[in-house]
C-alpha cells in the first residue's frame, strides 16, 4: 500500500476516535510527547522523501545538531514556543499513530491517553501491528539526523 494510502487510513481512525470521543486529549499544542521521545524521530525512505523538501537549511542543520541527544529526546521539529509540529502535514507515521492505536493490548500514548484507555472500553483502537505489517515494505526506518545529514555532506 502506498504511503498516501496508510495515512488516509490512519486519518480514518484518529477522526472516527475524535468523533466518538469529542474530548480526546490529543491536541495541538499538546507537546509533551514531542518532547520525551525515546529516540530521535524514525523514517523510511518514503517518508523522508515526502519530509525533505519542507526542511530549510536552518531545520536540517537543527537536525543534525540534535543527533545523538539525550534521552528524553525533544524532537527538533517541534515549535518550542507554540508546542506545534512545524512539519505537520508531511510529519512521520509514528507522530500520526501515536495517541491512537494500540498493539498487543497495550495503546501507544502518553499517561493522558493510558487513561483514556483505562476508563474506557468501548475505543476502537488503530491495530499498530497491522500498521507495522504494512510498513515493513518501505524498508528500515533510521533517524531523522542521519537523513539530513545525508543531504547536508
Ligand atoms: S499523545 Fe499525549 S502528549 Fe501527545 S498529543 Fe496526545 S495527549 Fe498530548
Ligand atoms: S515530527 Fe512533529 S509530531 Fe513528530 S515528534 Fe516531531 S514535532 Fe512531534
Amino acid at each position: 500500500m502506498p504511503l498516501y494510502q496508510i495515512h488516509a487510513a490512519i486519518e480514518q481512525r484518529t477522526e472516527a476516535i475524535r468523533e466518538a470521543h469529542p474530548d480526546w486529549p490529543c491536541r495541538k499544542g499538546c507537546d509533551d510527547c514531542c518532547r520525551s521521545l525515546a529516540s530521535e524521530p524514525l523514517l523510511s525512505e518514503p517518508e523522508w522523501s515526502l519530509l525533505r523538501p519542507a526542511l530549510s537549511g536552518e531545520l536540517l542543520q537543527r537536525i543534525a545538531a540534535n543527533a545523538n541527544a539525550p534521552r528524553p529526546v525533544t524532537c527538533p521539529l517541534l515549535d518550542r514556543e507554540t508546542g506545534a509540529c512545524l512539519v505537520y502535514a508531511v510529519r512521520p507515521l509514528a507522530c500520526r499513530s501515536y495517541g491512537y492505536y494500540a498493539e498487543r493490548g497495550k495503546v501507544l500514548g502518553c499517561h493522558r491517553i493510558e487513561a483514556v484507555a483505562a476508563a474506557d472500553d468501548s475505543i476502537l483502537w488503530g491495530n499498530h501491528t497491522a500498521l507495522d505489517r504494512e510498513t515493513s515494505a518501505f524498508g528500515p526506518a533510521k533517524p531523522l539526523s542521519e537523513w539530513a545529514m545525508s543531504v547536508i555532506r
